[in-house]
């Protein structure tokens, strides 16, 4: 049997909108299917503002730009992340302020982030690591008593709740990716969601070059003209077109997707009952969204060992994130604390293939070859 890492789900019928579109005549950006993807999110998860964007980096790059971030500034975020999620506060010149994971979790430490607050602290940065949730009680509370912002990259967290509120609509901004390996994709695509009303007009503008085009086009102005820094991060219709039959099918997406996630769990928890691997841990404020499974070893060698015994079996799992703290770009940048969670999680964890068509059969194939694996050891 052969398993991809990925299978992006991409139906047929995903061209009817882009032709539709098309054929409409606008396929620039906030068109006909931008809006319609604004109010499925803005219905269906109750966020106040939302904004697409070409990527979850861009998302990023915007809140960077809110939190009105200013060389200096620091923001503490983990280290254990994607690139992006640092470069975008880097970017406008910020100090970034890796703290270390929970032992437990690949979540952000609320402990660690109090520790590491200065008078120069302007944001706080969370992800929640493969759409479970931070302690965003915690979190908050950090933050209101120091009057600091809180982003969350929410890019694995589509369709995530902490305590019932779906994630992205806690922290003062969420950003959200639509990668082709995220929940529902648009081969590149994002989305900005504002929480906080004193923000929404700048992020029209920041998403619009700078300008209020937006406010102009519902004719809240008679003319428009550039008033604030921005860039072009509203995405074409035509992606927006794309996305649209995947929020269309979102439920059916969700629910492959979250039986994957339990089958996965359901069938390795043996092993984990034999001490032989780690399942993921579901805190009891966080929900499952069926975005990656992953599980971790007991050492960095073990993964390594496994992920080549899988791949000789046509299994293709994959390990990530390197630390940033770490990373060549980063080197001399960092402050020298040791992290040591990060470190170990970074160097155990281990992603299992994961797409909506994963069939159970393939699923039990693959724990099968993992129970075979530590047979063999
Ligand atoms: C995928 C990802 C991003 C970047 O998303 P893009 O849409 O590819 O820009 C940012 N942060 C995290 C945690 C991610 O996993």
């Amino acid at each position: 049997m052969r398993i991809p890492f990925n299978k992006p789900f991409i139906p047929w019928f995903s061209f009817r909108y882009l032709i539709r579109g098309a054929l409409s005549g606008t396929i620039a950006g906030n068109g006909r299917y931008t809006k319609k993807c604004h109010a499925f999110f803005e219905k269906r998860f109750g966020f106040a503002k939302v904004l697409m964007t070409t990527s979850c980096s861009d998302a990023l790059e915007m809140t960077a730009l809110l939190c009105r971030i200013e060389p200096g500034d620091e923001v503490i975020m983990p280290s254990f992340t994607f690139m992006s999620t640092a470069n975008a506060f880097l970017l406008r010149g910020a100090k970034v302020v890796f703290a270390d994971t929970l032992p437990d979790i690949p979540n952000i430490d609320p402990d660690e982030i109090e520790k590491l607050i200065t008078p120069k602290t302007k944001a706080i940065v969370v992800v929640h690591y493969s759409g479970l949730a931070c302690d965003m009680d915690r979190i908050m509370d950090i933050a209101g008593r120091y009057g600091i912002f809180v982003v969350e990259d929410a890019a694995h967290a589509i369709d995530s709740y902490h305590r019932g509120k779906p994630l992205g609509s806690i922290g003062h901004f969420g950003t959200f990716s639509f990668h082709e390996t995220k929940n529902i994709i648009s081969g590149e695509g994002g989305l900005l969601i504002v929480n906080d009303k004193a923000h929404e007009k700048r992020a029209e503008i920041i998403w619009e070059k700078g300008t209020n085009r937006a406010a102009f086009y519902r004719g809240e102005i008679d003319k428009y003209g550039w008033v604030d820094l921005g860039s072009s991060y509203l995405p074409a219709d035509a992606v927006a077109a794309f996305l649209y039959t995947q929020l269309v099918n979102f439920d059916r997406i969700q629910s492959a997707r979250k039986k994957v996630w339990w089958n996965y769990y359901e069938l390795l928890k043996p092993l984990e009952d034999q001490g032989l691997i780690k399942l993921p841990v579901v805190p009891s404020f966080a929900s499952v969204n069926g975005n990656i499974f992953f599980v971790t070893v007991k050492t960095g060698d073990t993964r390594d060992q496994l992920i080549a015994f899988l791949k000789s079996r046509g299994i293709s799992a994959v390990f990530h994130y390197l630390p940033l703290h770490t990373s060549p770009y980063f080197t001399g940048k960092h402050d020298g604390r040791e992290l040591p969670n990060t470190n170990r999680f970074s160097e155990t964890i281990l992603r299992l293939p994961f797409y909506n068509a994963l069939k159970k059969s393939g699923i039990r194939y693959i724990a099968s070859q993992i129970h075979a694996f530590f047979q063999g050891k």
